[in-house]
C-alpha cells in the first residue's frame, strides 16, 4: 500500500518507511507531483496542525495520507514552547531555539518536560485518524551530543537519565520517541484494520 507522508524531511520519511515495514511504500509530497507542498501552521494545538497538514495534502493528492506535528512542551514554562517549537527564537534555528530555552530556564530547578507529537492519518474515506506519542524527559543545563536534530542535545529521556537525545544513537533515539510512539501505533491500527 502507498501512503503519502507530509514531510520533505528525508530523515523522517526513512523513519516511517522503517517503522511501518514491507508492506507499505512511503512517498513524499514530491513522489506524486506536489512540489513545494507547504501548509501554514495556524492551529492552537499539535492535533490541529497536524490534521491541518494532513488535509490539505489529501486534498492536494487524493491518495492515502498521513502528516505529523510535533515539538517540545516544559513544565516550568507552562508548556512552552509546544506548537512554537520550530520558531522559538528564530524560525528552523536550533542553535539559537535551545539558546532561548537555556536561558529561560536559567536558575530554574524543575526542568521537567516531553516531546510530543500526533499524527494524522487519511485514508480512502477522507476520516482523520488521530495517534499521539509522548517521551518524557528533563532539559539539561547544557548540550552534549551531536546527534538527532532540535532540541536533542539538551532533551534527557526519563530512560536513559545520563545520556541526552543526541547522544542515542539513531535506532535508540526512534523506540523511544514521541514520533516512533505515534508511527509505531498507526503501523499496528494498519495492519490489523
Ligand atoms: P516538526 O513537527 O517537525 O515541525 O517539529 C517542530 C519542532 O519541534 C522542531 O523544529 C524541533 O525544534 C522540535 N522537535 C520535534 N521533534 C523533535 C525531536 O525528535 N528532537 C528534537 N526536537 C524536536
Amino acid at each position: 500500500m502507498d501512503l503519502v507522508f507530509a514531510t520533505g524531511n528525508t530523515g523522517k520519511l526513512r523513519e516511517a518507511a522503517e517503522i511501518l515495514g514491507p508492506g507499505f511504500r512511503v512517498l513524499s509530497p514530491v513522489d506524486v507531483g506536489l512540489a513545494g507542498f507547504d501548509v501554514e501552521e495556524t492551529g492552537t494545538t499539535f492535533r490541529e496542525n497536524s490534521l491541518l497538514k494532513a488535509q490539505a495534502l489529501w486534498h492536494a493528492c487524493g491518495l492515502p495520507c498521513f502528516a505529523d506535528d510535533s515539538g517540545l512542551e516544559v513544565d516550568a514554562l507552562g508548556g512552552a514552547p509546544g506548537i512554537y517549537s520550530a520558531r522559538y527564537a528564530s524560525d528552523h534555528n536550533f542553535a539559537s531555539n535551545i539558546d532561548r530555552l537555556l536561558a529561560e530556564l536559567n536558575g530554574v530547578e524543575d526542568r521537567r518536560g516531553r516531546f510530543r507529537c500526533v499524527v494524522t492519518l487519511i485514508l480512502e474515506d477522507g476520516k482523520p485518524r488521530f495517534f499521539d506519542g509522548a517521551c518524557e524527559g528533563r532539559i539539561a543545563r547544557e548540550r552534549h551530543g551531536a546527534g538527532g536534530f532540535g532540541y536533542d542535545p539538551v532533551f534527557v529521556p526519563d530512560l536513559y537519565p545520563n545520556l541526552t537525545m543526541a547522544e542515542l544513537s539513531e535506532d535508540a533515539k526512534n523506540a523511544i520517541s514521541h514520533r516512533g510512539v505515534a508511527l509505531r501505533l498507526m503501523a499496528t491500527y494498519l495492519a490489523t484494520k
